[in-house]
């Protein structure tokens, strides 16, 4: 028994990466295991960073050195062993957007299935001949249309986008597009010396004269003479006098082209955009492709259509064909129902994911992380690979708990082909379905990082210092609470986006409200986009929430909402978006500079003796600032070791020893520890440290509170999770005005929290709550919902079958609601 249980173990001995402490454990392979703990207990850093990692590291020591410069590789894990480790696939989130451009057609590979279809099963129009199947792509130059290259929308800088006000004159800046300074004032004195009238308002001078100054490709140089006037000009170049340079005219319009394609600066190519309207090709009519391929025809419709449909109803269409019918040419028919069939078992699977609502042109920035991750999943089952490990990050992250039963099934289709899953998830459900719980912890950081149980979830049970057993075996019924009253509303009315037609919609104002409903039913449109983005521009406040801001055409073609708000935001004067993105790309930015903390703290050692006498102030204090910071590293802490092929390693900096300032710097205490150590320090620690300084003291005691205490002032934001930043930015904001008319909003919170940290979310929450500010959080997890003053159910179903709203009103009212999917799972957490 044991002998054969060793030869299916996964034995991992020795890992210390981030926070594990040196730990040992076998994991089965073959078995649905699920890694539990706290949020920053090291879940991830054993099944990600370790198992992974390793995995990976293995399998591209197989692969030539440039195949492997194609992969995003991980850095090499800290362990001492791994025996018996099958080859692994990632699907994990990647949280914060995706950067490439792909779509939901070309991540699930149906695009190219559907091309295969439309090439060999397609009816052509007669005399057509056959399109192989990269003709029907607007990535190939066979298939894009020639007018917009495949872009289905052509740029526009036409005379009314570069001269919006045709009453100035050129001198007074009637050409807005030209660059501002010296190089806008340089096209004008050319065009003085050229002759045009620059002193005519825009609209009297002739039209040949206009159209050459926008339009022409012409680039003539000439001799300049800035600060003459035109007649002086006139004379001077007759005169044949020196110029004081030659300049070289460009068009209004190349200019904006030139610059928006080849300028290095975002900023200007931000500038010259707003001279760029995007409109629908004029001869693909946006569906991207040459003629001949959209005169192909399927069930009557041409790939365009097709790919805009929604997968529920796509599947409608594949079943017809997915069965063999009888007609004339008996070749075409087995085609045609091969490639069906396979399409629709796809499809299927997609649909059992709950992500029937989305169509294979969508692009996949717009898609949520746990959207992705489902799409990714639902590929996988077609792969037919077994013997390998899938690791999954939270899978069930944005699912209605409807859906979850639908998502287990899959997992377990996967497991029974024969491989290994390994999730890290949070969610009972699925917790209760593993095969193995690996429980990381008991605490986070520093305190976690230790195995607390690996074996079947019932032996979970006795394990006494983890807070997952507590909440898989214990009663977790909250208690019952009063909700709070409403002071006012916020009143929406009319509002359109997505699936949302014409929605009228109040939300309570000075309480708690979740938005739930089942996924694509609407919630993050009518809450991160229409309800964010009326309420900024009705404070006039910028938010770069909402729609995912991409490069390139369809970035302009996003409209703004539809909708206006007729009540209640007087009440409001300020909006607040708390999510999970990163607070910081860089290492130079971390806990201590974001929550302001360290501003204080580098006064403190400004006011000391030493740092007066040698008239050190604040600033040097910073490894942002020269004076202050190492010289090698640039306040860093480490230096990057590039090594060819292989991922890049840091290394702390040998001149500084990672502590990031200069000697003299650090010559300077404050009670006894120098700034570097001080960033050493863990929030808990710090607290200890800054005790009699209220300033301080106060702003580390409300990290600490939202359960973050075992982070170091110094940790740099890029190694933090998602949950920990959208902390710190909870604990940034509770510090401030605690005056009540503040809007939060939230789009599922919960991602990668912990049941005891989700309680920990709700304390904060509340407390916004309490101080009468409003809440308006989306929210899948029960245990929010439940505790919440106020939820509006969004559906009934998903995508065209959702969008309106089913209930909104106090929390018990939503179980009596029939049509809502919420209720029945709302009714065991509350009684
Ligand atoms: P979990 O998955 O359980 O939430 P993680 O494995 O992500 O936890 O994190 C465990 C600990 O390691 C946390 O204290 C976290 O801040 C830290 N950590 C995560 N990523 C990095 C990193 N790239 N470098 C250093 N520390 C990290
Ligand atoms: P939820 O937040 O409830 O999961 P969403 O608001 O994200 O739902 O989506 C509602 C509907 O709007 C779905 O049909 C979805 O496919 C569609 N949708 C969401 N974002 C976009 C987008 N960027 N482009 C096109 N359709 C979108
Ligand atoms: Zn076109
Ligand atoms: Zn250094």
């Amino acid at each position: 028994m044991a002998g054969k249980e060793n030869g299916n173990m996964i034995r991992v001995r020795g890992a210390r990466e981030h926070n594990l402490k040196d730990i040992s454990l076998d994991i089965p392979r073959d078995q649905l295991v699920v890694f539990t703990g706290v949020s920053g207990s090291g879940k991830s850093s054993l099944a990600f960073g370790t198992l992974y990692a390793e995995a990976q590291r293995r399998y591209l020591e197989s692969v030539s050195p440039y195949a492997r410069r194609l992969f995003n590789q991980m850095s090499v894990p800290e362990v001492d062993s791994i025996d018996g480790l099958p080859p692994a696939v990632a699907l994990q989130q990647q949280r914060g957007g995706t950067s490439t451009r792909s779509s939901v057609g070309s991540v699930t590979t149906l695009s190219n299935l559907l091309r295969m279809l439309y090439s060999r099963a397609g009816d052509y129009p007669k005399g057509q001949s056959i399109i192989y199947a990269e003709g029907f792509s607007a990535n190939t130059p066979e298939g894009a249309c020639p007018e917009c290259h495949g872009l289905g929308s052509v740029f526009e800088v036409t005379e009314k986008t570069m001269v919006p006000d045709p009453g100035l004159t050129i001198r007074e800046r009637a050409v807005a597009s030209w660059p501002l300074a010296w190089q806008g004032q340089n096209q004008r004195d050319i065009l003085v010396s050229m002759g045009y009238n620059v002193d005519i308002p825009w609209k009297d001078l002739p039209a040949k004269d206009r159209e050459w100054i926008l339009f022409t490709e012409e680039t003539p140089t000439v001799p300049v003479y800035p600060g003459l006037t035109p007649q002086e000009t006139a004379n001077a170049i007759k005169n044949k006098r020196t110029p004081d340079y030659m300049g070289t005219f460009i068009g209004a319009k190349p200019y904006v082209l030139k610059t928006f394609s080849s300028s290095q600066s975002e900023l200007m190519k931000k500038r010259v955009s707003q001279y760029m309207i995007s409109a629908s090709c004029p001869l693909c009519h946006g569906k991207k492709l040459r003629k001949e391929s959209l005169s192909v025809g399927f069930d009557g419709k041409d790939i365009a259509v097709l790919s805009g449909l929604s997968l529920s109803e796509l599947s409608v269409i594949f079943k017809k064909y997915a069965v063999l019918q009888k007609g004339p040419q008996p070749e075409k028919q087995i085609v045609t129902q091969r490639i069906c069939a396979d399409i629709l078992s796809r499809i299927e699977v997609m649909l059992e994911l709950g992500l029937g609502y989305l169509s294979l042109e969508r692009t996949t920035p717009t898609l949520s992380p746990g959207e992705l991750q489902r799409l990714r999943l639902a590929t996988q089952v077609h792969s037919n690979l077994f013997g390998v490990i899938y690791v999954l990050d939270e899978p069930s992250a944005g699912l209605h708990p409807s859906d979850t039963m639908a998502l287990l099934g899959i997992l377990d289709k996967l497991k029974n082909a024969g491989n290994s899953i390994f999730v890290v998830e949070h969610e009972i459900e699925v917790i209760k379905h593993a095969d193995w719980i690996v429980d990381v912890g008991p605490g986070a950081g520093g305190n976690g990082g230790q195995i607390l149980y690996s074996g079947p979830p019932d032996g979970l049970k006795s394990i006494t210092n983890s807070t997952t057993a507590s909440f898989l075996f214990d009663d977790q019924t909250p208690d019952i609470r009063t909700p709070r009253k409403a002071t006012s509303q916020l009143s929406i009315s009319g509002a359109c986006r997505h699936n949302l037609k014409n929605v009228d919609v109040d939300f309570p104002l000075g309480v708690l409200t979740c938005v739930t409903g089942i996924s694509g039913s609407g919630k993050s449109s009518l809450v991160s986009q229409v309800l964010v983005e009326l309420v900024a521009d009705g404070l006039g406040q910028k938010t770069d929430s909402g729609e995912e801001r991409v490069e390139g055409p369809e970035s302009t073609a996003i409209a703004p909402v539809e909708g206006k708000i007729s009540g209640g935001l007087t009440e409001i004067t300020r909006l607040v978006v708390v999510d999970q993105r990163p607070i910081g790309r860089t290492p130079r930015s971390n806990l201590a500079t974001y929550t302001g903390l360290f501003d204080q703290v580098r006064k403190r050692f400004a006011e000391t003796a030493l740092a007066r006498k040698r008239r050190y102030d604040a600033g040097r204090f910073s490894f942002n600032v020269a004076k202050g910071r190492c010289p090698h590293c640039l306040g860093e802490g480490f230096v990057m070791v590039e090594l060819l092929f292989l991922p890049s390693v840091y290394t702390p900096c040998p001149t500084c020893n990672g502590s990031r300032y200069n000697p003299a710097t650090l010559e300077v205490t404050y009670k006894d520890k120098n700034i570097a150590q001080i960033l050493e320090m863990t929030v808990d620690q710090a607290c200890d440290f800054f005790d009699e300084d209220p300033a301080v003291y106060r702003a580390l005691d409300i990290v600490r509170e939202v359960g973050l205490g075992y982070l170091r002032l110094g940790q740099a934001a890029t190694e933090l999770s998602g949950g920990e930043a959208q902390r710190i930015k909870l604990a940034t904001e509770l510090q401030k005005s605690q005056k009540g008319s503040s809007l939060y909003v939230l789009d599922e919170p919960t991602t990668g929290l912990h049941p005891s940290d989700v309680e920990r979310l709700l304390v904060q929450l509340n407390k916004l709550a309490d101080a009468g500010n409003t809440v308006v959080v989306v929210e899948h997890d029960m245990q929010v919902i439940a505790q919440s003053d106020w939820v509006i159910d969004i559906g009934p179903g998903a995508g065209e079958n959702g969008g309106k709203i089913l209930y909104s009103g106090p929390v018990e009212g939503l179980i009596k609601c029939k049509e809502s999917k919420t209720a029945p799972f709302l009714s065991a957490y509350l009684r």
